[in-house]
């Protein structure tokens, strides 16, 4: 944007030149001007050079800092590159892992056959991780997952796992009706501060003192499903989720929660809360395994659970299967079971529902 005031001085200076009234003092001040113009438009040259090469400092400022810009877009983009890779190999190596994992796993109880396996690795295990409760003494009862099966033979006995007699005493009560109720185990005669044995290996789901007749109470569930209850006991030495094998000492015999009878060991083991006879395995007369194995039916296991209490539900504006599911503690696909239900299927207002 140059602006040449050069370019009005001739005309400038023409027209004075060309009245010859013109005296020499006017020719002094148009000259005096014309040179003001010259080194006006001197420092305009100078100012616009100095324009230009900004400008060409600026272009050349921006152009480097577009390239540096595209160095990075391109090295991001690598780095993307190379992060993707690693996500990539991660998933493969846990694909890998639990493939190698997860048959170990499965197979550990398969058949009623237990596999050999680290003890720190049990609690991976489905048999310990189905219905666990540290609370709950019967934590299958309002499980869909205590269907009795018609037959399943179950291993008792392993190289790795072997099996104890609990306490070595004479069973004064069996497993049966006494006085008109269900007596679910056995009462075996000890003293007080007696040792008592974990049967066979497992890991310890409850270990509490209960105010239902029980006393201080430890339940341990084994790898091949069963689990045995040893209650009245005086000391507890191992605690909830413990790791425990067969023969480990895990209590001392006493009266707790026993009210007439004297010290002794109450001994129940349950197949998924169904009670069975312990005698069905151990010989109690020469405390010693009956069989390596244990035959799993209805008949085995006669005596039912505590029967499930029915308990239904209306339903109000807003409720979902998925909602009242996690509220009540189940699973959308038994609320479907019990009501004759789809999971799609759409919930009427004051519907009435079966939650249990
Ligand atoms: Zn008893």
């Amino acid at each position: 944007m140059k602006f040449k005031l050069l370019l009005i001085f001739p005309f400038v200076a023409n027209s004075c030149f060309a009245q010859l009234k013109l005296d020499f003092i006017s020719f002094d001040f148009l000259k005096a001007k014309s040179n003001q113009i010259i080194v006006l438009n001197e420092r305009i040259d100078s100012l616009n050079t100095v324009i230009n090469n900004e400008r060409d400092n600026h272009n050349q400022l921006k152009y480097e800092l577009n390239s540096s810009l595209e160095t990075l877009n391109q090295e991001l983009l690598e780095i993307k590159k190379i992060l993707k890779n690693y996500q990539d190999s991660i998933e493969d190596l846990n694909k890998t892992l639990q493939e190698k994992l997860n048959p170990a796993i499965n197979s550990t109880i398969k058949d009623g056959f237990i596999d050999s396996m680290p003890a720190d690795k049990w609690s991976e295990m489905d048999v310990f991780k189905e219905n666990w409760s540290n609370t709950n003494l019967f934590p299958y009862v309002y499980s869909k997952n205590n269907k009795i099966p018609s037959s399943l033979n179950i291993r008792l006995f392993e190289q790795d796992t072997g099996f104890a007699i609990p306490f070595k005493g004479n069973v004064f009560s069996g497993f049966g009706m006494r006085r008109g109720r269900m007596h679910k185990g056995l009462d075996i005669k000890l003293q007080r501060h007696d040792t008592v044995k974990a049967c066979m290996s497992g890991i310890v789901r409850f270990a509490n003192y209960n105010s239902g007749g029980f006393g201080n109470i430890i339940i341990i569930r084994h790898l091949n499903g069963l689990e045995t209850y040893y209650a009245h006991l005086q000391k507890m030495v191992v605690k909830p989720n413990d790791i425990v094998h067969a023969g480990d000492f895990i209590g001392t015999g006493g009266t707790t929660g026993t009210k007439r009878t004297g010290p002794h060991l109450h001994f129940e083991c349950r197949w998924k809360d169904y009670p069975l006879d312990p005698r069905l395995f151990i010989d109690y007369t020469d405390f010693e395994l009956k069989s390596d194995t244990l035959l799993i039916n209805p008949k085995v296991l006669r005596a039912k659970p505590t029967p499930t209490r029915k308990k239904y539900y209306t339903i109000k504006s807003g409720d979902t299967l998925y909602g009242l599911a996690i509220r009540y503690n189940t699973s959308v696909s038994l609320l479907c079971q019990l009501n004759g239900l789809r999971k799609t299927s759409t919930l009427r207002i004051n519907q009435r529902i079966r939650i249990k």
